[in-house]
């Protein structure tokens, strides 16, 4: 068991394996809805319930969820299914009514975690409680605002306290709804060791489709449990209706995940798994990037075609092999290998240009 499992365990969170897993909808919507997720969840082997009862929203007018007689709901759910129960809490009012109900663990949100304010009101009314804690990032990707409102709870005594990566808002578009960056939940557990460290795909992705391989990711990097958000009837769901599992495509996604250990038995620390996970995680932002940058290439393609210029523009091409071979030379990487990785996107780029300039030719 992993030391971070271990705690988790020992704040009576989980069985003591990775990883410690929590679901429920995205928000508490009826009793009904909320017992049949339940108790769907249960027999699909999940021991902690999570449903939003006040629901921050990005614009005003959509749900904001049911209030406080969700609470209620959230005790039946407990004493009929035996779950442990979850929710988010962004003010004192909240937390007030959540010690209230008796819940077992809260979470601060992603908009609140941004706002230290929030946070120091929440850790205030917090203080000489024993309930479990868990921060979310904040919105935007900085690890020290993550940190300082780590920092606000653990001032006032509060030590039962984990985080969890739900990614960073974006302003470009891109296959997710709020991209990993997973270089700052990396960065947030070098500085803090100890701390229980969660993912929750489904914020991540905004869809089902890519569930799967975030949480297996998050697995691959060691994070030490999964929340994903589920709902009996997904399709009708009256917020995040497009990230919702029901509980059966649930456990076939939490089946389908490897679960790899840090350090197998007889294998040194350093192993390599560990290593390979790290480059995978690499290609795979770099495959990322090469999205992104072919995308721009196909704007450029568009702007050329509409101002009748050649796609080929032989001098911004040697700029931009120049000035990248002497960035290469500061990062140790050679000149044959710069080359041919810049021509190789070049290549795609050109072809990507050409299919741009070609488009609509063949009704001419
Ligand atoms: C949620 O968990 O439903 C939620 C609102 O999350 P976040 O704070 O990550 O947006
Ligand atoms: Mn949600």
């Amino acid at each position: 068991m992993t030391t971070t499992i271990k705690t988790l365990h020992e704040w009576g969170l989980g069985n003591g394996e990775r990883p410690l897993l929590i679901s429920g909808p995205c928000s508490a919507e009826t009793s009904t809805q909320m017992l049949t997720t339940a108790n769907e969840l249960q027999e699909a082997g999940i021991g902690i319930f999570r449903a939003g009862i006040w629901k921050p929203r990005t614009r005003p007018g959509a749900f904001e969820g049911v209030g406080s007689k969700g609470l209620r709901w959230m005790q039946r759910v407990k004493s009929e299914t035996g779950m442990k129960t979850a929710t988010e809490v962004a003010n004192v009012r909240h937390v007030d009514s959540v010690m209230g109900a008796g819940l077992d663990m809260i979470w601060i949100g992603a908009r609140t975690t941004a706002n230290p304010f929030a946070v120091q009101e929440i850790a205030e009314a917090l203080k000489g409680t024993d309930i479990p804690v868990f921060v979310k990032n904040p919105v935007n990707p900085d690890v020290d605002l993550w940190v300082g409102a780590i920092e606000r709870l653990q001032t006032v005594g509060i030590k039962k306290i984990g985080a969890i990566h739900r990614g960073f808002s974006a302003y470009e578009t891109s296959i997710y709804r709020n991209p990993p960056m997973w270089q700052v939940p990396i960065e947030l557990k070098r500085r803090m060791p100890g701390l229980p460290l969660l993912c929750d795909p489904s914020h991540i992705a905004g869809k089902r489709n890519l569930l799967q391989s975030i949480a297996q990711k998050a697995m691959d990097l060691n994070f030490d449990g999964l929340m994903i958000e589920s709902h009996c009837n997904p399709d009708e769901a009256w917020s995040d209706k497009n990230q919702q599992l029901t509980p059966a495509d649930l456990k076939v996604l939490l089946n389908s995940l490897v679960i790899r250990q840090v350090t197998p038995e007889g294998a040194s620390a350093e192993t390599l798994e560990e290593l390979r996970s790290q480059i995978s995680f690499l290609d795979d932002e770099m495959l990322d990037i090469m999205q992104k940058r072919m995308e721009v290439a196909k704007a450029i393609g568009r702007y050329k075609k509409e101002n009748n210029m050649t796609i080929l523009q032989p001098k911004r091409w040697e700029d931009i092999i120049e000035s990248s071979l002497k960035k290469g030379d500061e990062r140790n990487l050679s000149h044959r290998f710069i080359d041919k990785m810049l021509k190789a996107i070049h290549e795609e780029s050109i072809s990507k240009q050409t299919d741009i300039m070609n488009e609509g030719m063949e009704d001419q």
